[in-house]
């Protein structure tokens, strides 16, 4: 991380974990534990723990955010929720292209370049997955699948959006997995995001764009992780289901 030159995210996604009872619970579990954090802390909820999320949160330096976001505005989409539908209940962040959703929704670059168009026409912020397959990174395409992904998803995004998105890198193959990317690996892959970013935008923007890194960070290899200098936070997923391994993590990006 180098904190004098972009802000540090710790972001949890819950995926299809807690009710909205167990939301109350566990927010309010992790809130004395995380204030004061010198990084960014954001929870991505189920939708139908939003209203749970954002009421506990109140008050505190947890920001709430949901797992994806339909491109249109309205219409017939069944059980698909809009981004307008999210700035009025006052969710400001969004996950975008999570491999889950690639894997076993169909999730394809150019829809996440529509979601991604959405988020930002209402006024969200988006944390934006990408990240190769095993059989991906075993072929040596690793840089190549990364940089596709992410030139996709930012057509049509000009400078001043760019502010509002966050990317992270997640490995499909550490995702819930326990293999973890060595902390080298996850710098390189981040690196390689950074100068796409700079390539298309601007080197300013590049050094002050926000690349965090994903797949199985917990409270015992966040330090090491977190210590690189192109890592900028994590997006958690098992861990930022227990309020003392993602206080870990945010201490980990406070120091
Ligand atoms: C994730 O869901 O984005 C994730 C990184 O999961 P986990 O930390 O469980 O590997």
């Amino acid at each position: 991380m180098d904190k004098s030159k972009r802000a540090a995210v710790i972001a949890g996604n819950w995926k299809m974990n807690k009710t909205p009872s167990e939301t109350t619970a566990l927010i309010n579990e992790m809130k004395p534990l995380v204030a004061g954090a010198d990084c960014k802390v954001i929870l991505c909820v189920p939708y139908i723990d939003v209203f749970a999320a954002l009421d506990a949160a109140k008050g505190s330096n947890i920001e709430i955010g949901v797992e994806n976001v339909h491109w249109a505005e309205s219409g017939a989409f069944t059980g698909e929720v809009s981004a307008k539908m999210l700035t009025e209940v006052g969710v400001p962040y969004v996950i975008i292209g999570h491999s889950e959703r690639r894997q076993y929704f169909g999730e394809t670059d150019e829809t996440v370049n529509k979601r991604v168009r959405a988020a930002l026409d209402a006024g969200l912020k988006v944390i934006l997955c990408v990240g190769e397959r095993l059989e991906q990174r075993e072929q040596g395409v690793t840089d190549e699948v990364v940089r596709m992904q992410t030139k996709i998803a930012l057509q049509g995004v000009t400078s001043e959006e760019l502010k509002n998105i966050i990317i992270a890198y997640e490995p499909v193959w550490a995702i819930g997995t326990g293999k973890t990317a060595t902390p080298e690996q996850a710098n390189e892959v981040n690196h390689v995001i950074r100068v796409l970013i700079s390539e298309l935008y601007s080197k300013a923007d590049a050094d002050a764009f926000t690349v965090q890194y994903g797949g199985s960070m917990n409270a015992k290899n966040c330090d090491e992780l977190l210590a690189q200098p192109d890592v900028d936070g994590g997006l958690i997923g098992g861990a930022s289901l227990k309020a003392q391994d993602f206080s870990i993590i945010v201490k980990a990006a406070s120091k």
